[in-house]
Formats: C-alpha cells, structure tokens, sequence
C-alpha cells in the first residue's frame, strides 16, 4: 500500500514530507519520491528505502513551502527511478503523486499517444497525469476543471495530488477508494495517507470522502464534489496519539497485522489480478524458468 503526504503552509515543505514518509513506511513500499515547488517544478525520486531518496539529496537545495512525496507499492511497472512516483506531465508543469489503479490507462494511453504524447515510464499514473494536461490544453482551463474532466472518465481507484508549477500557492488532491486525510493547522495544510505524519503538527484532521476535490492553500481549504459543487469540510479533532495510530486502534502490532491479513492480499492483489480475463500481471517480477 503506497503511500502519500504533501505540505503547503510557511515552514520548509521537505522535512515535514520526508519524515512523514518515513511514518508511512510501515505500509510497504519499493520507491519514494519527492516533487517541491521553488521557483519552478524540482522532481527527485530513487528506488529502495526513503534513506536512500535523503542520502541521495544530501547538498542539494530543497527550500521550498509547497511539496508533494510518495512511497510506491508497483502495480504498473517494475519498481525502479523512472517508474518512481511523483511524475511530471509532458509539459513539464504538473507533478502528481498517486495511490491505486487506473483500470481503462491502456485506452487512455492509446488515444494520448496518437496525439504524439511520449510516455518516460511504464506506469498508469503518467497516463492520467498527462490525460489531465491534454485536457488543460484542449479545454484552455485551469487544473481544478481538468481534474474534475479526466475524473469522469477514469475507472479505477485513487487518491492523486498535483503540484502546478503556474499555481505554486495551491495542491490539488482528489480521491476514490483509496484513503487520504488533510491536516488543518493555523496557516498551513497537510495530506496524507492516514493521519501519522500529520498528527504532531496539528489535531485537526478532515477525512476526503470519494468523489470528492481538495483544494489547498496554506490558509483556505475547499472542499468540491465532481460536480463543481462546494461541501463543508467536517472538521474532526484527533484523540489518539501516533503510536496508537500507527497500531490502527489495536493493542499490539501483532494482533494488527493479523486482522490486516485480508486487506494486505487485497492491497497486492490490486491491479495484477485481471478476474474477468483470468491473468495476472506481476510488475517487475522476470521469468526466469529455464535460465
Ligand atoms: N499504479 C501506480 C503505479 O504503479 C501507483 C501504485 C501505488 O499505489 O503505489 O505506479
């Protein structure tokens, strides 16, 4: 299970989604990544540990107040640098991180490439992300109506958050079966996968529901549903510390992961099972028999 956390607010965007991605390494994962906007668009993202993503940025100038990161469990290509999330799209302006499967990429991805569309990795998330520009550019409209556009048209799970190096003052996430939660702090928002690298900055969590759009700014958050339509943000406040978070309500890790049992074959299952044609896809995974 991937997982996500994204910063907009006036403190330094990196440490917080660093550690933050640490939090959730918990979940599994094969890759990490960060994208951090600063005077423009900076994408960095390795394969293997989030230690592995630090030690490789050590020097490098990671100042900025608005970012995104990921740590990828593969579904749609092998696990490796250029499959990494986040993305950027072709233009260069838009990075998005996604959590899930996007089931109709294939004809996605065929319309995009006869458009002349060139794709740098093999996975479903680089499809939506410039199925998303594509629209921007047809449409002649801003990321939020792309987003809500492309949406319609996916079939799939997902929790998706973009950067837009034209709006570098607003994230914008959205999500469908996958879980994602925002942090409300005093002039800055958090995301993330669940509510560990959120919960020593601030108690004040909103969970997304399916279907539904946020739209970040380190003072003002608006929530959308696919119709344009504004929903209040239900505020809850958090009464659990993070060791109990990361025990998912359970006494011990033990009995956690026993009772997670059924979600983790799921979570691997997801997006390599095909039922309907009977196969499975196993990313990164060579045939080796005979060799
Ligand atoms: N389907 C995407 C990929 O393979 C996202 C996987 C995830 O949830 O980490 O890159």
């Amino acid at each position: 299970m991937c997982g996500i956390v994204a910063y907009i607010g006036p403190t330094e965007a990196y440490p917080i989604i660093l550690k933050g991605l640490k939090r959730l390494e918990y979940r599994g994962y094969d890759s990490s990544g960060v994208a951090l906007l600063n005077d423009g668009l900076k994408v960095y993202k390795k394969k293997g540990k989030v230690a592995e993503l630090e030690e490789s940025l050590i020097g490098v100038n990671l100042h900025a107040h608005a970012g995104i990161g990921h740590t990828r469990w593969a579904t749609h290509g092998e696990p490796s640098d250029r499959n990494a999330h986040p993305h950027q799209s072709a233009n260069g302006k838009l990075a998005m991180i996604h959590n899930g499967i996007i089931e109709n990429y294939t004809q996605l991805k065929n319309e995009l490439q006869k458009k002349g569309y060139v794709f740098k990795s093999d996975t479903d998330t680089e499809v939506l992300l410039n199925f998303i520009e594509d629209i921007q550019k047809n449409n002649q409209c801003g990321l939020e109506e792309a987003v809500r556009i492309a949406l319609r048209r996916v079939v799939g799970a997902y929790v998706i958050v973009l950067l837009d190096e034209d709006n570098p003052d607003t994230i914008i996430a959205a999500r469908k079966g996958s879980p994602l939660v925002i942090g409300v702090g005093k002039g800055e928002h958090f995301l993330a996968s669940d509510a560990s690298p959120i919960i020593e900055y601030t108690k004040e969590v909103v969970y997304v529901n399916d279907y539904e759009l946020a739209i970040l700014k380190s003072d003002e958050l608006i929530l959308k549903n696919l119709g344009n339509e504004k929903i209040t943000p239900f505020i809850q406040k958090l009464d659990v510390e993070l060791a109990a978070i990361e025990k998912g309500g359970y006494d011990h890790f033990m009995l956690k992961e026993i009772f997670e049992q059924p979600d983790t074959i799921f979570d691997c299952l997801r997006g390599r099972l095909d039922v309907n044609n009977a196969t499975i896809t196993m990313a990164g995974v060579q045939n080796n028999i005979g060799h």
